[in-house]
């Protein structure tokens, strides 16, 4: 069986083809810039880049596109459509609804409308992928994806607000938790790495990179998770806020004439990392500046580290019994200074890391000393995987 995953943004569209046989990516591709000038499709092969440029003006051009890619006599890598068996499409907010991946609706779609109040820029963009898709391949059946459905687990303990009651029941405002795939994914790796079944795996999965979540895993399912009602809240992420005191948010509100947008742009775009430092949003970028000596960016990066730690030590709290505590993302993968510092402090609990292990980048491996109390790993995440192997569950 073969698979298209696809990431559709505002103005880009990510895709990989796989082969289910022996779950191998048969190619990858994004497109850029889709409605405005300078459009663009960039085809991964091996090493071999295709590049497509011409104007596109809407996601049913951009989707035409991958689709002339993937069937190039010369860097395609099938021959007709038709080996096409199914499209397995993100989504990023499923709503209250959502609790599991689904084949599409007509009830999905109101469903994934629905949902869009909380989403305004994602599930339309994510919508326009699919509907480009149901044009262009009428007989192939399409699969979604939810960001947000694997926490549907949580208890009301830990997704509802501290807010009047009647803002749940009628508006459905709650902690949704995002980056669902990706923890799945992790829960699942993790479980077959520590050799237990999935229902019987509690981990600590965080998921660093520009977005960052932590999820508390009980017996295989969310249990709490740092992102809320949208993906703002939480840790101190790239350009997002993050947890803040309400207050701060009506403060400058009233203070500056500051509109609902606005703040919306000024906590999604402009704060974090970037917002502290003023120097970037980029965790590599931030590190070297600190290096330099400049100490805002150091600050950011404290900063960074010690909301990662107050979340993981309340975690552990709300587990009882935690096998392993997994990092993955940009950061978590790759960061070997993040790492550590994040981990410092829990020695204390007899958690211990052995710095050779924790040396490398990448890649799947321990980085905890054999007398550690709670294992810690290095998992890299694979949320296309996820899709592709969740789609052929459904259409099979
Ligand atoms: P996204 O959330 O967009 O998928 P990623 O998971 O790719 O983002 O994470 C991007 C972040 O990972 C960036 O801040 C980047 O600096 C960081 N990162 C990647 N490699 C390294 C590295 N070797 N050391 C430190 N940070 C890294």
């Amino acid at each position: 069986m073969k698979i298209l995953v696809i990431n559709c943004g505002s103005s880009s569209l990510k895709y990989q083809l796989f082969n289910m046989e022996n779950e191998e990516v048969m190619v990858k591709g994004l497109v850029e810039r889709i409605g405005i000038e300078g459009s663009r499709l960039v085809q991964k092969n091996n090493g071999d880049e295709f590049v497509i440029e011409q104007a596109m003006e809407n996601h049913t051009q951009a989707v035409s596109h991958v689709f002339d890619a993937l069937i190039d006599s010369e860097n395609g890598v099938i021959d007709s459509l038709e080996e096409i068996d199914a499209v397995g499409h993100r989504f990023v907010h499923g709503g209250e609804k959502m609790t599991k991946s689904a084949l599409i609706t007509d009830e999905v779609k109101d469903a994934i409308n629905e949902a869009a109040k909380f989403a305004p820029l994602h599930n339309p963009a994510n919508l326009m992928g699919l509907k480009a898709c149901e044009e262009l391949l009428p007989n192939v059946p399409n699969v979604a994806v939810f960001d947000t459905a694997f926490h549907q687990t949580m208890p009301a303990k830990t997704y509802l607000y501290g807010i009047e009651y009647k803002y749940y029941e009628e508006d459905a405002i709650r902690k949704y938790g995002f980056h669902g795939t990706s923890h799945n994914y992790i829960t699942n790796r993790a479980a077959d790495l520590l050799e237990k079944s999935v229902e019987d795996t509690n981990i600590i999965s965080a998921h660093l990179g520009n977005g960052s979540s932590i999820t508390a895993v009980k017996n295989g399912k969310s249990f709490d998770t740092t992102m809320g009602l949208t993906p703002l809240e939480g840790l101190v992420m790239g350009t997002r806020s993050g947890d803040l005191d309400p207050a701060v948010v009506t403060y400058i509100e009233e203070k500056d004439g500051v509109s609902a947008d606005e703040m919306n742009n000024i906590l999604n775009k402009k704060s974090g990392v970037l917002g502290v430092s003023g120097v970037s949003s980029d965790f590599r970028d931030l590190e070297d500046a600190a290096k330099n000596g400049n100490e805002r960016a150091q600050v950011a990066l404290d900063m960074f580290t010690t909301r990662t730690k107050r979340y993981i030590a309340g975690y552990m709290a709300e587990l009882e019994n935690v096998d392993a505590i997994v990092f993955t993302g940009g950061i978590g993968e790759n960061s070997i200074e993040m790492r550590e510092d994040i981990l410092k402090g829990f020695e204390q609990f007899g958690i211990k890391i052995d710095p050779e292990a924790n040396n490398i980048r990448g890649g799947e491996h321990v980085i905890s000393t054999a007398d550690s109390k709670v294992k810690v790993m290095v998992i890299a995440t694979n949320e296309e995987l996820m899709i592709a192997r969740d789609t052929q569950d459904l259409v099979k």
